[in-house]
């Protein structure tokens, strides 16, 4: 299917110079959102994958539906001071920003295949600090998918020797 004309680029958000790429309007058609869910599902089911991971807030909105269909659990990494209970952090850069992230110590039991989702990989920041949490915890990441790819900003060099899943490539 072609994704791309579903999504809305929102040019000059959220700061200037920034081409923000807008899912909600591939989410809220049924058909097309079913649609690229199933191609991750389809992706990750020779995978023998354990749980599902992804980052807050759109990582939630691919991964959980996925896991839903792989019939496996989903962990959240959230932002510091979301997680009530006892967590790991670690710091990481972003497009636009720094920030920390964290995962509850006990979401991943050592030697699980995790499958990590996020809607769009950019620098690759935000995956990067996701596998670093995913594999403290001793968990082995199998795959990673997202609906978009910002080819231009080299995502895919922080993921080297990691499988990796885009639906869409912006050059
Ligand atoms: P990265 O860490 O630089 O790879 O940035 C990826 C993260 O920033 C993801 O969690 C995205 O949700 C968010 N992000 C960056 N740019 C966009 C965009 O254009 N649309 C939607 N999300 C974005």
């Amino acid at each position: 299917m072609d994704y791309k004309k579903y999504i809305t680029v929102v040019p000059d958000w959220p700061e200037k110079g920034i081409r923000f790429k807008d899912i909600t309007t591939l989410m809220d058609k049924g058909d097309v959102f079913k649609s690229a869910i199933d191609e991750i599902v389809e992706y990750a089911k020779e995978k023998e994958i354990d749980i599902v991971v992804g980052p807050e807030a759109r990582g939630f909105i691919v991964g959980c539906p996925v896991a839903y269909a792989l019939e496996v659990g989903f962990a959240p990494v959230r932002k510091d001071g979301k997680l009530p209970r006892e967590v790991i952090k670690v710091d990481y850069g972003l497009e636009y920003g720094k920030d920390i992230l964290t995962m509850h110590k006990d979401a991943i039991k050592p030697g699980q295949r995790v499958l990590i989702t996020d809607d769009l990989l950019a620098t690759g920041g935000t995956i990067e600090a996701t596998i670093q949490l995913v594999e403290e915890l001793g968990g082995v990441v199998a795959g990673c998918a997202f609906l978009i790819e910002l080819s231009y900003l080299n995502g895919r060099e922080k993921l080297k020797g990691y499988d990796v899943l885009t639906l869409m490539q912006y050059d």
